[in-house]
C-alpha cells in the first residue's frame, strides 16, 4: 500500500508501456468483431492510412500481431540471407539486440560500438560499411531508449547510398514521438511499436518498406512464415484484413489513437513531448543531476543519479509509495539512472507530477538540494511557453 496520499491514481511515465487515453480503452473494450469482414477492413484501412505521416511515408504501413521485437525480426529475415552481413549500431540495449537478431538467424553482422549517451557519428557508419563491402543493409534505432539517446538517422541517406547499402531503422520511440521523414530521408525500413507513442497497450508493431526494400524483401529466400512481410501486406491492402488472425481490438484501438493524434495535429503532438522532454531536462538540471544522453531524445529522458544513491529503490520508491511509474536503468545503467517518458498520454503538466515524485524519492534517499527547485524549473518552461505565441517573431503566433 502507498504510504502517502495516494489514493487508487496511478500514474505511468515509463518509456513504454506508457498510459493509454479512455478513448482508447473503450474502443478496444466494444465487442470483438471477425477479421474477414467489411466492418474490420474499414478499421485496419482507417489505421494503416492513419500511420503514414506519422511515419513520413507515402508508401505502405504494415501492421504485424508482435511487440516491437517481432518488427525488428521481420525486418531482418525480410532484407537479409543466413551468410550475408550487415552493419548495426550497439549504443545501447536495442542497438545490441540488432546484433543478437542478426546472429540467431546465421547472419554476419558488424558492430559499431558507441558509448553509452552519445550518438553515432556519420563517420562511424561510413568508416564501418568501408570495413564491410559485402554488407548489405544498416541497423540502427532513431532514438536508443536504454540511453534516452538521438542518432542521426537524417544524416546517413548519403553514405547508404553510396554503399548501396539498405538503411534499417528501429523507430520504436521515435515514430509519433518526434518528426520522421522516412521517404526524405532515404530509409528504407522504418518500424514501431503499439505500446510507446501510439498510445495502445503492447502487442502491435507496424512496419514500412522502401520501394528498394519491397523489391529485395519479395526476392529473398530467408526461410519465413509468420514474418513474411510481402504476404501480409497482400493480406492488407488487398484483402483488407491480415494474413492470420487480426488482434482486431488493438486495431480498432489503435484507429482511435490515430484519431485523437491527427485531431490535435501531428505538429502540436511532437511539441507537447518536446515541451515536456524540455521541461524535464530543466528540472535535472536545477536538482543537479546530469543527464545520460549527449544528444538527448524528446520520448525519454534518463536522469543520473548522484554517486551512492541507488536507483533501483528510487524507481520503487517512486511506484511503491507515490503511484507514479518510472524506469530505471538496464545493463550497466543499472541503478544509476532514472528514466522519464514523455511520449503518448503525457502532457507537460505530467512533467510536474513526475519531478515532484522525484524530488520526494531523492529526499528520502538523503540527497541534498533545494526543495522544489526541479518543479519550479518545469514551472517556468511551461510558463515561458505558453507566453511564447504573443511575443514570437511573426509567423509563430496562433
Ligand atoms: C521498446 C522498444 C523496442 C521494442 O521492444 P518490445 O519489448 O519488443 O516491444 C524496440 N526498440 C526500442 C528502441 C524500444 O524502445
Amino acid at each position: 500500500m502507498p504510504g502517502q496520499m495516494t489514493g487508487p491514481k496511478k500514474y505511468l511515465f515509463t518509456p513504454g508501456p506508457v498510459a493509454v487515453p479512455p478513448e482508447v480503452l473503450l474502443e478496444m473494450a466494444r465487442p470483438v468483431i471477425h477479421h474477414r469482414t467489411s466492418e474490420f477492413g474499414a478499421v485496419i484501412d482507417r489505421a494503416r492510412q492513419g500511420l503514414k505521416p506519422l511515419f513520413g511515408t507515402k508508401g505502405e504501413v504494415v501492421l504485424l500481431s508482435a511487440s516491437g521485437t517481432g518488427a525488428m525480426e521481420a525486418a531482418v529475415v525480410n532484407l537479409l540471407a543466413p551468410g550475408e552481413h550487415a552493419v548495426f549500431v550497439n549504443g545501447g540495449k536495442f542497438g545490441e539486440r540488432w546484433g543478437k537478431i542478426l546472429a540467431a538467424h546465421g547472419m554476419v553482422g558488424h558492430e559499431i560500438k558507441v558509448e553509452w549517451g552519445q550518438p553515432v557519428r556519420p563517420e562511424q557508419v561510413e568508416q564501418a560499411l568501408s570495413g564491410a563491402p559485402e554488407a548489405r543493409a544498416v541497423f540502427l534505432q532513431a532514438s536508443e531508449t536504454s540511453t534516452c539517446t538521438l542518432h542521426p538517422v537524417e544524416e546517413l541517406r548519403a553514405i547508404t547510398e553510396r554503399s548501396g547499402t539498405l538503411l534499417v531503422v528501429d523507430g520504436v520511440t521515435s515514430v509519433g514521438v518526434f518528426e520522421q521523414r522516412m521517404d526524405d530521408w532515404g530509409v528504407d525500413v522504418l518500424l514501431t511499436g503499439s505500446q510507446k507513442a501510439l498510445m495502445v497497450p503492447p502487442g502491435l508493431a507496424a512496419i514500412s518498406l522502401s520501394e528498394r526494400a519491397w523489391e529485395r524483401a519479395r526476392g529473398l529466400k530467408t526461410p519465413r512464415y509468420y514474418f513474411d512481410l510481402a504476404r501480409e501486406l497482400k493480406a492488407q491492402r488487398d484483402e483488407h484484413s491480415m494474413a492470420y488472425t487480426a488482434p482486431v481490438s488493438l486495431v480498432l484501438g489503435l484507429a482511435k489513437a490515430l484519431e485523437l493524434i491527427h485531431g490535435e495535429g501531428l505538429e502540436r503532438v511532437f511539441a507537447r513531448h518536446a515541451l515536456t522532454a524540455d521541461a524535464t531536462r530543466a528540472a535535472a538540471t536545477a536538482l543537479g543531476l546530469k543527464l545520460l544522453s549527449q544528444r538527448p531524445a524528446p520520448g525519454v529522458t534518463g536522469l543520473l543519479l548522484p554517486a551512492g544513491v541507488d536507483g533501483g529503490k528510487v524507481v520503487r520508491y517512486m511506484r511503491d509509495e507515490l503511484n507514479v511509474g518510472v524506469q530505471g536503468g538496464q545493463d550497466q545503467m543499472k541503478g544509476r539512472l532514472v528514466r522519464i517518458g514523455h511520449m503518448g498520454y503525457v502532457t507537460p503538466l505530467d512533467a510536474l507530477v513526475a519531478i515532484s515524485a522525484l524530488e520526494q524519492a531523492l529526499a528520502a534517499m538523503g540527497v541534498s538540494f533545494a526543495p522544489g527547485a526541479g518543479v519550479a524549473a518545469v514551472q517556468q518552461r511551461i510558463a515561458g511557453q505558453a507566453g511564447a505565441p504573443r511575443r514570437a517573431v511573426s509567423g509563430q503566433g496562433r
